[in-house]
């Protein structure tokens, strides 16, 4: 394989397109189940003064968490093993 390293500005082109993108149509896999769905069919919970958690519909897990804070973001998306653009 051919790769080139950069540093981590270098990605600030094709990350910003990714995340971009239209979410309710965006295919995810669950990485408790496997459940492959679409993240407009998932279950969300709003968490007052916390955030936003995303859960599969099938078994519970949570497959985003975004918390707003002082401004920021904060999204964690270890729950799904992938996220495609719709
Ligand atoms: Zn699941």
């Amino acid at each position: 394989m051919d790769e080139l390293r950069l540093d981590g500005n270098a990605a600030a082109g094709p990350l910003g397109e990714v995340f971009s993108f239209e979410v309710t149509t965006a295919e995810y896999a669950c990485r408790g189940c496997g459940r492959a769905g679409k993240l407009g069919e998932a279950m969300v919970y709003e968490v007052r003064d916390l955030g936003t958690i995303i859960r599969c519909p099938d078994c519970d897990s949570a497959l985003i968490r975004l918390a707003h804070n002082r401004g920021r973001y904060l999204v964690d998306l270890g729950g799904m093993s992938y996220l495609m653009t719709g």
